[in-house]
Formats: structure tokens, C-alpha cells, sequence
């Protein structure tokens, strides 16, 4: 079967794209197309060609396996101004997802047609780029400067229902998308056709709009330059010709796709579609997760709790008493809340996520679920004692994991009767909202148990990654030595304030020191402390000095920062310098990008030792657990791929 078919419902001719799985745009694909072009302007007999495509979707976007080598041609833009030109209108009949190229081939047309849950959008600047076949340069003329910014700059895709009030698809289709389209085809000679978008004025805006614009995705986009330079583009497309637009956004995306973005987050992409389905467990069946439990209600079991029933899953909330369930539920409520607050959940739904979680302190109430998640506090005897009731209640397929950060998932799983439906499953917070989840198998631990565990992350919409035993894991193995490194620049007479600023500009939200304000420095505190009690040697920290005088950060009203009343902004503190003894007048004096390439170099070199240990199992999943667990950003991919950059 070719993958570009036409046939011919009387005078229209349907082009018929069939490439599975998502009719991304291959050579051949584009080469069908120009061909299908040449064939049909040669054919007096048909008036008008409907592009459609077979399987689950529209076009979805570029081939990835095409992704980071020279384009070949046919090139996009050339298929793309060959349907435009043609002889005869083409109406493009999407369903599923119009993206990227896939959307820039459905702007050629001269109608679109879309059944309304489809989307159309232009995700380019995720991947570090623009679009390179005039989606800037025919998005703006279709949809007017404002929604063209905003759907470019954060290559966002909107449903068929908002694209046709932005013009930029003409009509959604309830019934039959093909007949629809065909019929459509066939009125033509009875329509006025709309001119196509070259002959059509771009719409303008002022110097005003555009500074604006920019001094907002520069703050947005936090060193990110695909979303400025797709502005740049859209600018340019209101301020040149139609050809002119389309060379600068050409010579744009070539240069971005050769960049070092726009590899980054191709590595990033990669990485990202290979960790829910490790290679290791292909064949390995997964038990069915149909009901859920999750042990202590506090921040993280209301979380993980949340997170499940998102995913569909009833949840049994076990607590200690009742006032704690009490306290589970509402913790709960209030996340629901949140989330009907900013949109993102109706009331009605809300109502139905809370309705779907059972409160108890009874755990004969898990006789038969599926999986238990324990989140109780970090005490091992605490835990172990809950293992001991699940262990006598739950059925013995059921899967049982731990939410421990810290302690040994060994430890806590003895003299559990089959420690092969074990496994540590080390949720971020807030729990469902964090992408990150380590998946932290003891030697015990059964396959299917395993293939269950990534089984449950792509229910969550996680991002999983397999971590071996050690302290901290994977990724608060690498935070203990980012902070240790951070503190070392500290003794060294850097500035506190100078290492938050050379991080921020480095990408992340925050550098290290603000960072632990914000969550509280008490908490590492309080567990080096716990292996000091157990007679292990673990050197004071700069923190532990700030913890001892009562600075544990936000919540106490100072810890590596001062903080006036009611405002977050960090104000550098005398109190610190003098605890510390630093003296800020004799602060060494050096530029952002090198403490920031120490502090990353330190984590990268972190996470070389633990790939050597075996804990993870490929340097990418290091990278996966500092983009999604710790605001690593993502347009650099990660400390593991800046390191093998720098060689
Ligand atoms: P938390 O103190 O907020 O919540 C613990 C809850 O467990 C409390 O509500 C308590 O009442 C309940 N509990 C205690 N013993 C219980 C028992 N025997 N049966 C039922 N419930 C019991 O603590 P948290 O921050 O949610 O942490 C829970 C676990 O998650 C810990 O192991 C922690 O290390 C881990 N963790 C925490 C974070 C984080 O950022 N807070 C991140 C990842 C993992």
C-alpha cells in the first residue's frame, strides 16, 4: 500500500494519507503528496481534492526518526506551497490531531474541516524550534496577531471548537467527516472561494504589543530562545511580504534544529517516550490495577490519593484514627479545590474525585485491592508495622509499595510473606502534579510487579525511571550533593545570593539556597541528624547551623534569606553572615555561567557514580529525574547531556 492513495468519489478526488501510526510526514509521505499534486492538476476532470488520513489521526506531526539528521527532500515547504498553488482547491478533513507539519499542510488547503474533538496546533518551540512551512506566516493572517502569539509562542493546540472561533479551521463536523468534506467539494463551483492566505493582508500591531509581548515570553521561557524567535517570526510576518515571512521563518527553523536547544529537548523527547516501557519488561504482563489504597493522609498520601483518582482508580484513605482521616480527606478536598480554582476541574468533577475516595482506619477495608501505597511518616518501625497488617489482609497478588525517601525498601519489606509484590514507588510533591516517579524494585521484587509498576505510571501520566538501592535514590542522591556543592561555593566566600542568581539565570525557577527556604530546611536537618543518633558520621552543614539558631526557612520567617512579613521576595541576612561567618564585603567576584557550570558539573558527576553503582541504568533516566523531579531546565536536557556536550 502506498502511503499517499488518491481515489475518486465522481469529480472529487480523496487524497488519502496512510502511514501509521500517526501519518507523520516521512519523505515518502511528502514526495505522495507533490506527486498527488502533479497528477491532479493534470486531470481535467476533477474540480476539487479532499485530503484525509486513514488510522487514528490527521498528520500528527514530523517523522521523528527524521529528527536531527539533514532534511531531504521533498522539503515541507515545497509540499506544502505545491497544495497551495494548485490548480484546483484542496480541503483538508481532520480528525485526531492536526500538529506541526501536520497542521502547516492542512494551512495549505483552502478549507479545513474538523470533527470537534480534534485539535490543530504548532507544539515546534517544544522541540526547540519554529515552524519551517509558514505556519507563523499563514497562522497569523488566518487567526489575527494575539492568538497567533499565544498559540506559536507556547505551541499549545486548541480544540476544533476554539480553532474555528479563531478562523483557523472553517467548519466542525458532527457526522461523517469525509462526506462532509466531499460534499463540500462538490458545492464549490457554487461558492465564492476565499482568496488564498499569500493574497490576503497580515494583520499589524504596534511597537508597543510587540515589546510587550516579548518582555512576557522572556520571563515565561527563562533562557528558552524558541519562543522569542517564533515571535520574531510572527513579527516578521506582519511587517514583510508573504515570500519575505516565509525565507526568515525557513532560515529561523534551519537554524534553530542545528542548535543546541533544540538537541537538548530532542534528547529530551527521546528519553521521555522510551522510559514508560523499559525493553526489559517487553512480554512481561502487568496485573490489572483496578482499585487502590493509599496508607496516611498527609502531604503526600493525599497527593498520590488525588493522582490515583485522576487516573479513574477508587481509593480506600487509611489513617490512624478518625480525626486523621478527617484531616486526609480534607487535605484531598483542598487539592480538588485548587484544582476547581484555576480551571481545571469543574465542581462536578471535583464532587466526583472526592466521592470516589473511602476514608477508614480499618484496613480489613483492603481485603481486596489491587495495590496499597504507604506514605506514613519516614520511620522504619512505623512502616514495617504497617506491612506487617497488609501483609495478613491483602490478597497476595495485591502490589505493595512504599513512599519512603529515604529509608532502605529492604528493610522495610522483611518478614513481608512474598516480598516478590514489593516495591518501592517514590512519589514528588505535590504528588499529582510532579511528573517524576522513581521506581525502586528490591532485589525481590517480581517481574510482574515491576511491569505492574510502570503499568500504574502511564495510567498516572508519569514519568518513570528505575532506581536502584542507595541513599536518596536516584534523585535525592544528586540534590544532597547539588546543596553540598552550593555550600562549598558558600565557605569559598561566594555570595549566597549570587549562587540563587547564577542558577535562576542558569533556568531553573530558583537556585538552591531560596529553594530550600521555600520547603524548609529542617526537614534534611532532621535526618542527618537521625544518622547522627545511629553513630554515623555525617559533617555539619551550613544549614545545620541555621537550623540550630531557628532559621528553617519561609515558615520560620528566615533561613538562608530574611523575609519581611507577608512577602517571599529573599533579602540577604546579617544574622546568616554573622552564624556563618561570611563576610559579604570580601565576596569573591564570579560570573553566573561558572558557579552555575560548577554546581551542574557536580551533579552530573554525581550522577556518572551512580550510573557506574548500577543505581540507574542509563544516564538519559538522570536526566528524566532532574527535569521532571527537580526544575532542571528542560532546553538544557539535563546534567548528563550538558556534561557529554562539554567533551
Ligand atoms: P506527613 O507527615 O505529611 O504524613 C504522614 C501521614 O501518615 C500522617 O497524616 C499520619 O497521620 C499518617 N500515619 C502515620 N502513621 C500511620 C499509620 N500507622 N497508619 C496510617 N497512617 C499513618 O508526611 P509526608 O510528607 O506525606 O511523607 C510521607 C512519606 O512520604 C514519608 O515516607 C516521606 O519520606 C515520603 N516522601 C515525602 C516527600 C515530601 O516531599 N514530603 C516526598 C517523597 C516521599
Amino acid at each position: 500500500m502506498p502511503v499517499v492513495s488518491i481515489a475518486r468519489e465522481g469529480n472529487v478526488a480523496v487524497v488519502t494519507i496512510d502511514n501509521p501510526p500517526v501519518n507523520a510526514l516521512s519523505q515518502a509521505v511528502r514526495q505522495g503528496l507533490l506527486d498527488a499534486v502533479t497528477a491532479l492538476d493534470a486531470d481535467p476532470a476533477v474540480v476539487a481534492v479532499v485530503l484525509q488520513c486513514a488510522g487514528r489521526t490527521f498528520v500528527a506531526g514530523a517523522d521523528v526518526s527524521e529528527f536531527g539528521k539533514p532534511p531531504q527532500e521533498p522539503h515541507l515547504p515545497d509540499v506544502v506551497s505545491a497544495i497551495e498553488n494548485t490548480a484546483r482547491p484542496w480541503i483538508a478533513a481532520i480528525h485526531g490531531s492536526a500538529l506541526g507539519g501536520g497542521f502547516e499542510l492542512a494551512l495549505a488547503c483552502r478549507f479545513r474541516l474538523a470533527l470537534a474533538d480534534a485539535s490543530v496546533g504548532l507544539p515546534e518551540v517544544t522541540l526547540g524550534i519554529v515552524p519551517g512551512a509558514g505556519g507563523t506566516v499563514r497562522t497569523i493572517r488566518l487567526a489575527g496577531v494575539e492568538a497567533a502569539v499565544d498559540l506559536v509562542t507556547t505551541g499549545k493546540p486548541v480544540r476544533a471548537g476554539r480553532a474555528l472561533e479563531l478562523g483557523l479551521i472553517d467548519e466542525v463536523v458532527d457526522a461523517d467527516l469525509l462526506e462532509a468534506a466531499v460534499a463540500l467539494a462538490k458545492d464549490l463551483p457554487n461558492r465564492t472561494l476565499p482568496e488564498p492566505l499569500p493574497q490576503r493582508p497580515a494583520p499589524v500591531a504596534d511597537d508597543a504589543f510587540w515589546t510587550d509581548a516579548e518582555a512576557r515570553i522572556t520571563k515565561r521561557a527563562r533562557g528558552e530562545i524558541a519562543p522569542l524567535r517564533a515571535l520574531a517570526c510572527l513579527r516578521r510576518a506582519t511587517e514583510s511580504d508573504f515570500v519575505t515571512a516565509m525565507t526568515f521563518e525557513r532560515a529561523t527553523f534551519l537554524e534553530l534544529r542545528a542548535g543546541p536547544q533544540a538537541s537538548a529537548l530532542r534528547h529530551v523527547f527521546f528519553a521521555e517516550r522510551a522510559a514508560p516501557k523499559p525493553a526489559a519488561l517487553s512480554g512481561v504482563p502487568a496485573l490489572p490495577l483496578r482499585t487502590a489504597a493509599v496508607i496516611g493522609g498527609g502531604t503526600m498520601g493525599a497527593g498520590i490519593a488525588a493522582a490515583l483518582r485522576d487516573a479513574g482508580l477508587p481509593v480506600i484513605l487509611i489513617e490512624r484514627d478518625e480525626a486523621a482521616v478527617a484531616r486526609g480527606i480534607a487535605n484531598l478536598s483542598d487539592i480538588f479545590a485548587g484544582a476547581v480554582k484555576r480551571g481545571r476541574l469543574t465542581d462536578a468533577a471535583a464532587e466526583a474525585r472526592i466521592a470516589g475516595v473511602a476514608g477508614s482506619t480499618d484496613y480489613a477495608a483492603l481485603a481486596d485491592v489491587d495495590l496499597v501505597i504507604e506514605a506514613v511518616f519516614e520511620d522504619l518501625a512505623v512502616k514495617r508495622d504497617v506491612f506487617a497488617k497488609l501483609g495478613r489482609i491483602c490478597r497476595t497478588d495485591a502490589i505493595l509499595a512504599t513512599n519512603t525517601s529515604y529509608l532502605d525498601p529492604r528493610e522495610i519489606a522483611e518478614g513481608l510473606a512474598n516480598p516478590a509484590r514489593f516495591i518501592g514507588l517514590h512519589f514528588f510533591s505535590p504528588a499529582n502534579v510532579m511528573k517524576l516517579l522513581e521506581i525502586v524494585p528490591t532485589p525481590e521484587t517480581g517481574d510482574a510487579t515491576l511491569a505492574s509498576a510502570f503499568a500504574l505510571a502511564r495510567m498516572l501520566g508519569k514519568i518513570p525511571v528505575r532506581s536502584g538501592i542507595c541513599e536518596g535514590f536516584i534523585g535525592n542522591r544528586i540534590l544532597k550533593r547539588y546543596r553540598a556543592e552550593a555550600e562549598a561555593l558558600v565557605r569559598q566566600g561566594h555570595a549566597i545570593a549570587s549562587i540563587d542568581a547564577a542558577m535562576r539565570h542558569y533556568g531553573f525557577a530558583m537556585g538552591p539556597f531560596e529553594a530550600q527556604d521555600l520547603g524548609g530546611l529542617d526537614i534534611a536537618f532532621l535526618q542527618r541528624e537521625g544518622a547522627r543518633a545511629a553513630g554515623r558520621n555525617v559533617p555539619e552543614t551550613l544549614g545545620d547551623t541555621l537550623v540550630r539558631a531557628g532559621r528553617k526557612g519561609q515558615k520560620s520567617g528566615g533561613g538562608w534569606y530574611d523575609y519581611n512579613v507577608g512577602d517571599r521576595r529573599p533579602l540577604p541576612s546579617d544574622e546568616v553572615a554573622r552564624l556563618l561567618c561570611l563576610d559579604p564585603a570580601t565576596a569573591v567576584e564570579a560570573d553566573l555561567g561558572s558557579i552555575a557550570d560548577r554546581l551542574v558539573g557536580a551533579m552530573a558527576d554525581e550522577g556518572a557514580t551512580i550510573l557506574s553503582e548500577g543505581i540507574a541504568e542509563k544516564s538519559s533516566d538522570i536526566d528524566l529525574v532532574e527535569i521532571h523531579g527537580y526544575g532542571f531546565p528542560r532546553w538544557r536536557g539535563g546534567p548528563m547531556f550538558q556534561a557529554a556536550s562539554d567533551h
